[in-house]
Formats: C-alpha cells, sequence, structure tokens
C-alpha cells in the first residue's frame, strides 16, 4: 500500500492531477496552504482589511470562513460572517442554521440580510412570473445576491468581501460567458481586477481548488452539509457545462488545471481593453455600467411582471 507522500502516514485522497497521495492530516494542510499561495499570488488581502467572507451556509463557503479563520489568527476581530437570505422556501433556513452554528463557533460575528428587507420581495415571490422569465433564476437571482452582498458587507465595516467560488466554479463561468458571447465579461474574472461596479473589493481564495478537495476538506473539518439544494439550481447552462467538465476531468485527469491557467491567459490579454468606467445609477445611486444598475432594471421587471403581497417593508438598497 503506497503511504501519504508528505508523512508517510494511512494514505487517505490520491490527486489524481498530480500522483500526490495525502494522509487527512496532509490533504487539510494542503489545502490551508494552496490558498494562503493564492491569496498571495493574487495579492488578494491588504494588511489593513476587514474581511467579510460571503457564507451561503454550503460546503463551500463554510471550508472558506475556516480556512481563513486558520491562515491569519492574529486578525481573527477582522473576519466577519456575512449570508444573504433569498427568501427559499424550505432551502435557506437549514443553510443559515449551519452558518450561524459555524461562526458561532469560531467566534466570528455573523451579519445577515434578506432580499425582503433589502427589496420587498422573497426569491419564491420574484421568480413567481405571470410568463416565461427570459433569464434563469440563478442569473436573476445573482443580480439581487451581489447587492444583498454589498449591503450586508457595508453593514459589517468590511474592506474586501471573499467568495468560496472555487476552480470548478471559475472554469464554468468562463465558458459560460463564452457561450453567452460575453467576451467582454471575460476581463471581470481577472483575480486582481478591481470591478468598479461593486462598492466593496471581491476576491476568490479558492479559486485555485478543485471543487471535489473543497468538499473533502469541509467532510474531514466536520462542516455540516446542507441536506437540501436550492430547488431553482438545475436550470441553465451551468450544470451541463460543469457535467461535461467533470467527464473531462475524470478521462484526463488535470484538465481542469489547464483550463484555468488558459483561461487566466486570455482573461489577462482581454482585461487589459475591457476595464469600464462605471456611473452612478439614476435611480439608485450605486455604481453601474449605464446609468441603470442591473438591480433597478430587473426590480422594475418583477414588480411589472409579478403579482407581489407587499408588506410594510421597506423596498430599498437598490
Ligand atoms: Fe439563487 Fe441559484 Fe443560488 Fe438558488 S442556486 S440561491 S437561485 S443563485
Ligand atoms: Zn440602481
Amino acid at each position: 500500500m503506497s503511504l501519504c507522500t508528505r508523512c508517510g502516514g494511512k494514505p487517505l485522497y490520491t490527486r489524481r492531477y498530480s500522483g500526490e497521495i495525502l494522509c487527512s492530516s496532509c490533504f487539510r494542510d494542503s489545502i490551508v496552504q494552496k490558498t494562503r499561495r493564492t491569496v498571495s499570488k493574487y495579492g488578494m488581502l491588504e494588511p489593513h482589511d476587514r474581511i467579510a467572507v460571503a457564507v451561503s451556509g454550503g460546503k463551500d463557503s463554510l471550508s472558506l470562513l475556516k480556512v481563513l479563520c486558520e491562515l491569519y489568527p492574529p486578525r481573527r476581530n477582522e473576519i466577519i460572517a456575512i449570508s444573504v437570505d433569498e427568501g427559499v422556501a424550505g432551502y435557506r433556513d437549514e443553510a443559515l442554521e449551519h452558518a450561524h452554528a459555524v461562526a458561532e463557533d469560531l467566534d466570528v460575528e455573523h451579519v445577515v440580510v434578506s432580499y425582503k428587507d433589502l427589496f420587498g420581495f422573497s426569491l419564491d415571490e420574484a421568480l413567481d412570473w405571470k410568463e416565461e422569465r427570459p433569464i434563469s433564476s440563478c442569473s436573476f437571482c445573482g443580480v439581487f445576491r451581489r447587492r444583498a452582498l454589498d449591503e450586508a458587507a457595508d453593514r459589517a465595516k468590511a474592506t474586501v468581501v471573499a467568495t468560496a467560488h472555487n476552480l470548478d466554479d471559475y472554469i464554468q463561468t468562463f465558458m459560460m460567458n463564452l457561450m453567452h458571447g460575453d467576451v467582454e465579461r471575460l476581463g471581470w474574472l481577472d483575480p486582481a481586477y478591481v470591478d468598479n461596479s461593486f462598492p466593496v473589493r471581491r476576491v476568490k481564495p479558492f479559486m485555485e481548488i478543485y471543487e471535489e478537495e473543497v468538499a473533502l476538506y469541509a467532510f474531514l473539518t466536520g462542516i455540516p452539509f446542507q441536506s437540501v439544494s436550492c430547488p431553482y439550481m438545475h436550470e441553465g447552462l451551468r450544470s451541463e457545462v460543469r457535467d461535461y467538465l467533470n467527464i473531462m476531468e475524470a478521462n484526463h485527469p488535470g484538465i481542469k488545471n489547464v483550463l484555468l491557467r488558459s483561461s487566466l491567459d486570455v482573461i489577462y490579454r482581454y482585461a487589459l481593453s475591457s476595464k469600464k468606467e462605471a456611473v452612478p445609477c439614476r435611480s439608485c445611486g450605486m455604481p453601474s455600467s449605464n446609468g441603470l444598475c442591473n438591480v433597478c432594471r430587473m426590480k422594475a421587471e418583477v414588480e411589472e411582471h409579478v403579482n407581489i403581497q407587499r408588506n410594510s417593508g421597506s423596498v430599498g438598497g437598490g
């Protein structure tokens, strides 16, 4: 039996793309050290940063929170967990409970904002269109989620938002942008790109780690797994792209790493020519590319196409 390549201990995981065999402890350590290298390589965090970790309550984001707390123990007070409650019946409540429990366990402050409070409707209400919607649920949800994260980061007084996008998410997004003809958006994937349409800087410390390795890290460190997934998740192109890339990786170990490198190469060349100045949205004042931000545009569409029973909550934030 082959033993752990690093310490000679009991083997647990074989990294097929590198041939490395790792025991549980060396595997967990490799994830923490890989995150440290990514953060340093792309200059993601500054010494003075107050870091808001976006935690959905899923395994990836809770793993990120745990890894950053382990990497930066002296800055523990400068790490905050932020969550968005989209308002999906039977799904988000469990995730938020997990998020809260892990944040409490790590002694990290947890700030939660909801679509209902910020925009006046839950995601369930907003997706209940009278006729067919022009975009997928996740694209729709994503616009509001980004704004909600900005709001949560602002409440937490954070200077940077760390999201748990992993290598798989990254290359899926790259391929989807190509397939949608959104070549201009490729520049936004530059890890060092400061997107002026976000008031708070975004970083992705897990962008060089495979999704399956984040899942294994979560399992080995006892992070709770959510029993239900979002009911809107399987719509759209992303799940087809994900399946395709997983088949390619199974047949050609390491191909996802190669695709990440190629994506970054294209992104760097493109990013130089695709940076645009943001202008304030004429409706809400937040940064936008053309004078009306996506949140305000989509809110107007929801109000036109959806019957919403408004409560007395505010309809601010966008
Ligand atoms: Fe929103 Fe899609 Fe995530 Fe569901 S899976 S919460 S619709 S982004
Ligand atoms: Zn706006």
